[in-house]
């Protein structure tokens, strides 16, 4: 399954931040999975539809979709130099498939910042500049072997041309998920040297009960990151939150003016920056969300339940879930005429009520 990376600086909250994914994790009904790494979060995925779904077939249970966070500590400045935890640490965010940057945004005076810490803008710099020594570093060592590669044909020649100019973009400061566009920068042909800023990143912003009031000071932030999304939560809120029942955990958020809990959010957004989507399937055992890359097609989301499914496919009934819930129950979207039968070129659509056809 593909994970987000956590990182940040340390006495920022993210193992705050990362008890309160993995309890969201422990909490979650009908917990799909077999074991728990200690290391890895998973957070199901929010889905008010997943609840509607199982009414109109009176599912017994809900399989919501989740997202993967891992927690990785050590980064401070000089990680990239590789200085004790340096190493680990980023052969751990090579392995993450986008990276999650907490930051300090608390007042607190009883919690001492490290040393290089002030303000949530200052911590993102300090991280992201490791990120992208590491990465320069990457460049500069595999340069020579690069250009032999590429004068005995063995290497693309689309390659080094887009290293050269990775450089010299990661040179500026900026990372080459920010600026790899604007850049004209190739980052497909960058892909054999796993760079780190070239992951897509999310930030949350751990804040305080006057930080998620201050909506110039979100926007400031949001602007800042962008095209990356910013989250603005508090984690010890989260934590506190994640402990309650459903009707009290909304009295709760309510009370705070909150719409949704901030781990909702970053599970949300982390799966939409993952590049995921979720179709969804129902009956009377379950009503489940299945995980698929955003544009897969039919056979391929028929294959995220079985392999087989995808071998033998034929076909698949499809009806879109507000035409469901709307008609009621199945017999009568279908009386309705909204229940298609797609083939195997069809692009799965976000919330998609599917029955697939298949020969075994
Ligand atoms: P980490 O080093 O980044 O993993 O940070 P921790 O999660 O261990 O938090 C460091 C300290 O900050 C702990 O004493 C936490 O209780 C505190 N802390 C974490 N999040 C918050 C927050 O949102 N508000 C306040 N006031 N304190 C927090």
């Amino acid at each position: 399954a593909l994970t987000i990376g956590i990182v940040g600086l340390p006495n920022v909250g993210k193992s705050t931040l990362f008890n309160a994914l993995t309890r969201a994790e422990v909490l979650a009904a009908n917990y799909p999975f077999a074991t728990i790494d200690p290391n890895v979060g998973m957070v199901p995925l929010p889905d008010p539809r997943l609840g509607q779904l199982a009414e109109v077939f009176g599912s017994e249970k809900l399989v919501p979709a989740s997202v993967s966070f891992v927690d990785i500590a050590g980064i401070v400045k000089g990680a990239s130099e590789g200085e004790g935890l340096g190493n680990k640490f980023l052969a751990n965010i090579r392995e993450a498939d986008a990276i999650c940057q907490v930051t300090r945004a608390f007042a607190d005076p009883d919690v001492t910042r490290v040393e290089g810490s002030t303000d949530p803008s200052n911590d993102m710099e300090v991280i992201t500049t490791e990120l992208i020594l590491a990465d320069l570093q990457t460049i500069e060592n595999s340069m020579q072997r690069l250009e032999k590669d590429t004068k005995r044909g063995l290497v693309d020649a689309a390659v080094l041309p887009n290293v050269v100019k990775a450089k010299a973009l990661l040179e500026t400061g900026k990372t080459l998920y920010q600026g790899a566009d604007d850049a004209g920068v190739d980052v497909a042909a960058l892909r054999e040297l796993q760079l780190m800023t070239a992951k897509p990143f999310i930030y949350v912003f751990n804040t305080d009960e006057e930080g998620l009031a201050d909506a110039s000071s979100q926007k400031a932030l949001k602007n800042l990151v962008a095209p990356a999304e910013a989250i603005f939560l508090d984690a010890k809120f989260e934590a506190e939150l994640i402990e309650l029942d459903e009707d009290e955990a909304a009295e709760m958020l309510e009370s705070t003016g909150q719409e949704e809990s901030g781990l909702a959010q970053l599970a949300r957004v982390g799966f939409d920056t993952l590049g995921l989507q979720t179709y969804l399937t129902a009956g009377p055992k379950e009503s489940r969300a299945w995980t698929i890359p955003k544009g897969a097609t039919a056979p391929q989301a028929a294959g995220v339940i079985h392999t087989d499914f995808e071998r033998g496919f034929i076909k698949a009934e499809i009806v879109s879930i507000d035409h469901l819930l709307e008609a009621g129950s199945m017999a009568e979207a279908k009386a309705k005429g909204k229940v298609r039968i797609e083939g195997k070129d069809y692009v799965m659509k976000d919330g998609d009520v599917v029955e697939f056809r298949f020969n075994v």
